[in-house]
């Protein structure tokens, strides 16, 4: 392999698709901005996906996960219970609000949020009252649960749905990653009482950027659509009821959506693929170990992921990803935990004492190329890469 082979991405937009057409629609009409049919229609489409009732668009998932923690009740010095192992934008929404992180731990095997450190949490370290649920040492009320399917992933969501139920907490289920996964054959997203979904750049399907808001909840729909829109009482006075966000999508993004939207079944087969090709030709590997699929559990396997374990393959993750960067491939860590993360050290509270199985995933994680249209050549280019830097 030389340096002039080209360049292999981590998880780079799949266009190949009505996009072109849905866009130039708008432009041809007139219909560029923050109202159109497009809008509706992309609403529309992701409420189906999820199995809610209702949708509400956004200007990107994090704007999504803002309103959602809104809606669901979440006040200043609230607590709201969240993974360490992810990505920042739901911590941030938590912060957003004034409410306050409280990080746990993953579970070892499919690297989400491990619901029975949560449930320790919530039987021991807090007390239920007749006006909820507080945290003893701090007094501080449990306001949320958000859960994140990290890397497309679903949670272990039926115990911890049971728990909410227990405890009267609502669930903001953050589904950025996993559209088009499925828990026990129900759509990620709809599983909890409010969730979101993100279109950026490198997710399963992109607007370039957008997000949605999914729930059954008509009252949060509601008030999820007038948070986004300013707060607008009357739109001739311009009376605003209270302080809204502008968190709106445009006609525009919204045609792009609804081309991906007609996709994505196809491009979640794909991304199994690429996952099956590279699980099939590693797993064997000593040292390598790939994120596991639960039982009555499809993954939309956003990005291939595999733990490297330095002692057994006498590589690390970092030094295999300098690797196949010479070789012009991207790869990448998961995300540095948030309880560790400079942003978060002083301010967050860790759940469990400790997040050792985040720091370990920190450690070994790299995701590999995972565009739904890398083709079998790609990935084979990729499998040579490791084998080689591997020595096997
Ligand atoms: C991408 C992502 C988001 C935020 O999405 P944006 O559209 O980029 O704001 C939120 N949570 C997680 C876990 C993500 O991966």
């Amino acid at each position: 392999m030389s340096s002039e082979a080209a360049f292999i991405p981590l998880s780079v937009p799949d266009l190949q698709g009505r996009e072109w057409e849905l866009i130039k629609d708008c432009l041809d009409t007139g219909w560029v901005s923050s109202v159109g049919a497009y809008v509706d229609r992309f609403e529309k489409s992701l409420a189906e996906q999820a199995g809610t009732s209702y949708a509400v668009a956004t200007s990107s998932g994090t704007a999504a996960l803002h309103v959602a923690l809104l809606v669901a009740g979440v006040k200043p010095g609230d607590l709201v219970l969240v993974p360490s192992m992810t990505f920042i934008a739901p911590v941030n929404a938590i912060t957003y609000v004034g409410a306050v992180p409280v990080f746990m731990d993953a579970e070892p095997r499919h690297w989400q949020m491990d619901v029975g450190l949560m449930e320790i949490f919530l039987t021991e370290e807090c007390v239920f009252r007749a006006d909820g649920l507080f945290h003893k040492d701090s007094g501080a009320r449990v306001a949320a649960l958000l859960p994140v399917h990290v890397l497309g992933h679903p949670v272990d969501m039926e115990h911890l749905m049971k728990l909410a139920r227990t405890f009267e907490i609502p669930v903001i289920e953050d589904a950025t990653e996993s559209l088009g996964s499925l828990y026990h054959g129900k759509p990620t997203g709809g599983l909890g009482h409010v969730g979101c979904f993100s279109f950026n750049g490198n997710k399963i399907i992109t607007t370039g950027g957008g997000g949605m808001l999914v729930t059954e909840n008509a009252d949060w729909a509601k008030r999820a659509k007038y948070l986004t829109t300013q707060a607008k009482d009357d739109p001739v006075e311009y009376i605003h009821g209270e302080i809204g966000y502008n968190y709106r999508l445009t006609n525009l993004q919204a045609a792009m959506g609804c081309a991906q939207m007609e996709r994505l079944a196809r491009m979640v087969a794909q991304r199994r693929q690429i996952r099956e090709r590279y699980f099939n030709s590693l797993r064997e590997l000593p040292g390598l170990t790939f994120q596991e699929e639960a039982p009555n559990v499809t993954s939309n396997f956003w990005l291939s992921t595999l733990l490297v374990d330095e002692k057994k393959c006498s590589i690390s993750a970092r030094a295999l990803r300098q690797k196949l960067s010479a070789e012009r491939i991207d790869s990448r860590p998961l995300w540095q935990p948030i309880h560790q993360s400079p942003a978060y050290r002083r301010s967050g509270w860790v759940g469990a004492a400790a997040c050792p199985v985040a720091e370990r995933l920190f450690d070994q994680a790299l995701s590999l190329p995972s565009t739904s249209s890398l083709s079998e050549k790609d990935v084979d280019r990729v499998l040579r890469a490791i084998r080689y830097a591997l020595e096997v």
